[in-house]
């Protein structure tokens, strides 16, 4: 018997209503980053090895245990990105990007990658992220409007009272301090603390701090807590974004323990925490923070920038467990129904029309079965409308155009049909009513 073909562990399969969920959500992101002045970049998913260990960093948990590393035909070390920054990096180096263009470099990236964990509730080997990067300049500014865009992002997707939880690494003074009194500190405790903290004990210390182990975060909540090491510039630094976030009536939540799993981080460090209303807790649906050295780590200038990824699968699943994938799913605003065959070419023109006129999304049924046929496929397809064309309707170069929902119908002529449209969408957005 042949063997059965499945998808490799860890992947999933997109498709239907789960594809639309994520092709909507994938556009929100980039539409509202291009409002944000932010551009579209697309680095290859195989990069050399090099990039992410000199990038991410050796002590890190994804280069140490996670990627999909091997060597290809013609012998280089080749690896399946597990993040895009570093990536980004060697593109915006190798590119010039940084001479070429007013700084700071503004880009955003979706796609695929690829970490060796252990599959679980929202813990794939192959996800998406959506995400963006601002190079080049070092204002605090800089990791604030990082922030305000990701927290717009999820509220427009409908997902309110989102967490974020804000921590300052510090520069490179601070960190070196505060390594010092962390390995002070657990030198006490290591030799009865997992295996993992073991090597991060040696790698370092700050990773200790992520540690889940129950025992273990006994003396971690203990420890040392970054604040007190902090230059007097990077406490000055943080203040400025605390307040520029307070400004903003972005809510946010210090936490000291928060330290991020890829090395590059320097200075602010963000998650963004949501539990879903059915309570299953996905962990961060995206994170991100300010790097120091990662472009000059990676042979560039000395330039620092600031970032943020989303994890597409946990963000759909959220929004899903929460019924707003409604809110955003794939839409219709008509499905075009001609009753006869010869009214097919009449009802591509209108089609034609509506889209290329009006940019209305449009499907027209091709395939003459019966009117309640066609009424049952509009609704399958979520149309808003449904425009019926009968050979009265065509002699007259006009349309019946029917609201789905209310089921209200009306005759209109051809070359009114966007604008009636854009009147009844108008119409069905209210404005708020002044108080
Ligand atoms: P990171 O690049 O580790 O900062 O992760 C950024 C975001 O990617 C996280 O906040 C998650 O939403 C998502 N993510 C990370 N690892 C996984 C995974 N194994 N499966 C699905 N999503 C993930």
């Amino acid at each position: 018997m042949m063997e059965e073909i499945k998808n490799v562990k860890g992947t999933h399969d997109v498709f239907g209503d789960e594809n639309n969920a994520y092709e909507k959500v994938e556009s929100l992101m980039k539409s509202i980053a291009e409002i944000y002045a932010y551009k579209g970049v697309r680095p290859p998913v195989l990069e050399y090895n090099s990039v992410f260990v000199r990038g991410v960093g050796q002590a890190s948990d994804v280069v140490r245990k996670e990627m999909y590393t091997f060597a290809d035909k013609g012998g280089r070390d080749l690896t399946l990105r597990p993040e895009f920054t570093a990536g980004i990096m060697r593109l915006a180096i190798q590119n010039k990007l940084y001479a070429t263009n007013e700084l700071p470099l503004k880009l955003y990236y979706v796609g695929p990658v690829f970490r060796y964990e252990r599959p679980q509730l929202g813990r794939y080997r192959q996800f998406n992220q959506f995400g963006v990067e601002s190079i080049g300049h070092n204002s605090p500014m800089n990791d604030v409007e990082v922030i305000v865009l990701a927290y717009t992002i999820l509220s427009s997707l409908g997902l309110e009272n989102v967490k974020i939880k804000i921590n300052t690494l510090g520069d490179e003074a601070s960190r070196n301090a505060y390594r010092t009194a962390l390995k002070e500190y657990f030198a006490q405790y290591i030799d009865n603390m997992c295996e993992d903290c073991k090597s991060r004990f040696e790698l370092n210390p700050l990773r200790i701090l992520d540690c889940k182990v129950p025992e273990d975060r006994l003396i971690i909540d203990k420890s040392p807590k970054i604040g007190a090491y902090l230059s007097k510039e990077s406490k000055e630094r943080f203040d400025a974004v605390l307040e520029a976030l307070e400004a903003l009536q972005i809510p946010y939540e210090i936490d000291q323990g928060l330290v991020r799993g890829l090395d590059y981080y320097s200075e602010t460090v963000f998650e963004f925490h949501y539990k879903s209303n059915k309570g299953n807790d996905y962990g961060a649906i995206g994170a991100g923070g300010h790097y120091g050295s990662l472009m000059k780590e990676l042979g560039g200038p000395d330039l620092p920038g600031v970032g943020f990824s989303f994890g597409i699968e946990r963000i759909v699943s959220v929004l899903s467990d929460n019924e707003l994938l409604n809110d955003i799913a794939y839409e219709l605003d008509a499905y075009i129904m001609p009753l006869d065959k010869s009214l097919d070419l009449y009802a591509q023109e209108v089609a034609v029309v509506l889209r290329n006129s009006g940019g209305y999304k449009v499907d027209v049924c091709f395939d003459n079965v019966k009117l309640g046929n066609m009424f049952k496929r509009a609704t399958n397809k979520n149309a808003k409308y449904a425009i019926i064309i009968g050979e009265d309707e065509a002699k007259a170069e006009s349309v019946v155009l029917k609201d789905l929902a209310s089921q209200e119908q009306q005759t209109v002529k051809i070359e009114d049909l966007v604008d009636k449209l854009d009147e009844l969408y108008e119409s069905s957005y209210p404005e708020e009513e002044e108080k």
